[in-house]
């Protein structure tokens, strides 16, 4: 049997793992919590910091293939593994453009992919001799997640909000749709497509709130959304699943935001709605299958279940019977023991025919069921 390593024990490496059971293949998870999402459900757990080179090495070095479920794994180790025969996905070349935004956004430029115009700042007194390009958003260069390393600067002064570190200074772009699409590319180089997800985001938490899929778009805009995804992809030149998340404006334009080289939260719903799940499809990629259908068997929405505000401690689910009781309601809890204000403890993914239909029960499940503390 194949041995497949995961960098990482999330909700996402979990979710990696459920697919799995599908495969002839042995798995082993790299985390430093041992109580993880997805420390109970791999063969071999391993202790350790998915940063550090030596623990990253060790652990590839027991793999015949290695995976990530976060960007911020160490490259070097990566490079090093692949070096020495264990397949990679993603490459590290591709993770390291990916990993530092400035790089990120250079490689879409080099490459002719539409994206924001930017310039690159080294530190606050950089950004503040760029006046002129404000309504912008500033973006630390790394380790920026979940909204936390981004900071909107609307006026001149909102530029000491910005971060005194290398970051992105992008022009803020008047935003009518966020979508993503995700792509799986296999060791030969052939592609497949999810359909777009229309991602809604929460004002406050600045987190992803529900989202949708298909997404609603005109032929014309997705055929260019396809296009622009697919050269991100081949421009990356990597095996893995990737998740494109791009910008539409008012006039149809289209920009790419960043890129996710790995599952991502915009696939959730691909378990349920989809032939073959962004799960299903990485393993196909790693274990030298043939990529699955990608076609979506119903319209989905995805909630996520964050930590509510004002609770901190073990986690309790408020209205989680309610929710249960839905028949076209799946529940995910990703059995995270401590919750706190906006951690993501689970998801709920609901079918319906109708997008009226998915949103509201959307709005129903984020009205019924709530994580709170005991
Ligand atoms: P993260 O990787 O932390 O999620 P993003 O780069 O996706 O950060 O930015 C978070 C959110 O900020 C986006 O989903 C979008 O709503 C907003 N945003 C980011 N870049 C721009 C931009 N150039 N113009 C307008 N809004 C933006």
């Amino acid at each position: 049997m194949l041995k497949v390593g995961i960098l990482g024990g999330g909700q996402l490496g979990r979710m990696l793992l459920q697919a799995a059971a599908n495969y002839p293949v042995e798995t082993f998870v790299m985390e430093n919590d041992a109580e993880c999402p997805a420390a109970h459900l791999c063969h071999h757990f391993t202790k350790g910091d998915i940063k550090n080179f030596d623990d990253v090495y060790r652990f590839g070095k027991q793999v015949d293939a290695l995976t990530i479920e976060i960007e911020s794994v160490n490259e070097d180790a990566l490079d090093k593994l692949e070096s020495e025969g264990v397949k990679v996905y993603p490459k590290a070349p591709a993770l390291r453009i990916i990993k530092n935004k400035i790089s990120q956004k250079e490689f879409y430029k080099n490459n002719e992919i539409p994206t924001a115009a930017f310039v690159a700042t080294q530190s606050l007194e950089d950004l503040k001799v760029q006046e002129n390009f404000i309504p912008a958003v500033h973006k630390i260069a790394m380790g920026g997640y979940d909204g936390k390393g981004v900071q909107l600067i609307r006026t001149k002064e909102d530029i000491s909000k910005g971060f005194d570190a290398p970051s992105v200074l992008e022009k803020m772009v008047t935003i009518a749709k966020e979508i993503s699409m995700i792509v799986a590319v296999n060791d030969n180089g052939e592609t497949a497509l999810y359909p777009p997800v229309d991602m809604v985001f929460d004002q406050d938490l600045n987190l992803l709130d529900y989202q949708v899929s298909p997404a609603e778009l005109p032929d014309k805009t997705l055929w260019k959304i396809e296009a622009i995804a697919l050269k991100v992809v081949k421009g990356l030149k990597s095996p893995g699943i990737f998740a494109v998340e791009m910008f539409i404006d008012k006039q149809g334009e289209v920009y790419v935001n960043e890129t996710a080289p790995r599952v991502h939260n915009s696939g959730h719903h691909t378990i349920e709605a989809n032939f073959s799940s962004q799960f299903d499809m990485l393993w196909r990629t790693m274990l030298g299958y043939p990529l699955g259908n990608t076609k979506h068997i119903m319209p989905a929405a995805i909630v996520n279940l964050l930590g509510a505000e004002g609770h901190h401690g073990n986690a309790r689910y408020e209205g989680l019977n309610d929710v249960l009781k839905m028949d076209n309601a799946f529940v995910h809890i990703y059995g995270k023991k401590q919750t706190k204000p906006g951690r993501k403890m689970g998801h709920v993914t609901i079918l319906a025919k109708s997008k009226q239909d998915l949103v509201h029960l959307a709005h129903r499940v984020k009205q019924v069921l709530k994580v709170c503390s005991l």
